[in-house]
């Protein structure tokens, strides 16, 4: 039990996700502020000057709005693609030279005993990315803010122990819902969010015997529930043969707090 996952914050309010060994800490996003990102690693008993590294999805606010203050306080360094760094600009303020530092798709970047791999992702934004994360032989990914699902995104889920997947909106509830129709087109988008179904028929496909944890996470505020992501993949599951439960789980990534460590 040497590696630790755990999303912090997941949703369109703000993504964080914790990943740790016993000599290294990372953050995958820091989408939320500073001080809320503390409280949540002191709950983990993980001491934020601690952190040797943020890897960056995408510029999008509610991935980076704690990142400029958390890499100033505690002169941690941050990761992103070249296209991501030019998406952040000034938004979170300024970050010191040494702090700024760069990944390119398909290239693994090494942090102490923690590999991290960035993945091409398709996303309304510069050059975004999700990670996959490999420590003592365990392979964690992160993978949200997804338009449709690609082959590349199968080829680096595969075989993940844990996986975080988006399962933002319910087809139904974002058609019927107040969003104005540009924004529904967006999110509907081949570089939007990815559905309920998309993400159970994703898991599905995608199941393989090593996986045993997966977190469903990114849900919108307005266009999905808890329970209704949970049910949906899980019937979709369910009819392709994967039984969730004992050794395969299926968990919600939850909004505003920890949700369980997973430890491996
Ligand atoms: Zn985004
Ligand atoms: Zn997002």
């Amino acid at each position: 039990m040497d590696v630790k996952f755990c999303p912090l914050v997941s949703g369109s309010s703000g993504n964080s996700t914790y990943i740790g060994t016993k000599h290294t800490h990372i953050l995958i996003d820091a989408g939320v502020s500073c001080k809320q990102i503390v409280e949540h690693l002191n709950e983990l008993h993980v001491n934020p000057e601690d952190l040797d590294a943020i890897f960056v999805t995408h510029e999008h606010i509610d991935h980076i709005k704690g990142v400029g203050v958390l890499s100033r306080k505690y002169d941690i360094p941050v990761y992103a693609t070249p296209g991501t760094w030019e998406g952040i600009g000034s938004t979170v303020g300024e970050f010191s030279h040494k702090n700024i530092r760069y990944v390119y798709k398909d290239e693994q970047c090494v942090i102490n005993d923690i590999c991290v791999k960035p993945f091409e992702i398709p996303h309304d934004t510069i050059e975004p990315v999700a990670y996959s994360v490999f420590a003592e032989d365990k392979k964690m990914t992160v993978a949200t803010d997804i338009g449709h699902i690609t082959d590349t995104i199968k080829e680096n889920v595969y075989e993940s122990d844990v996986l975080l997947l988006e399962a933002n909106h319910d087809i139904e509830m974002l058609k019927n819902g107040s969003y104005p129709w540009p924004l529904k087109k967006r999110i509907l988008g081949d570089k939007g969010h990815l559905s309920n179904v998309a993400a159970g028929e994703t898991l599905s496909e995608l199941m393989s015997g090593k996986t045993k944890f997966a977190f469903l996470g990114h849900l919108s505020n307005e266009n999905n529930e808890p329970h209704l992501a949970y049910e949906t993949v899980k019937k979709i599951l369910e009819k392709n043969g994967v039984k969730v439960g004992t050794y395969f789980k299926l968990d919600m990534a939850a909004r505003y707090s920890n949700s369980l460590a997973v430890e491996l």
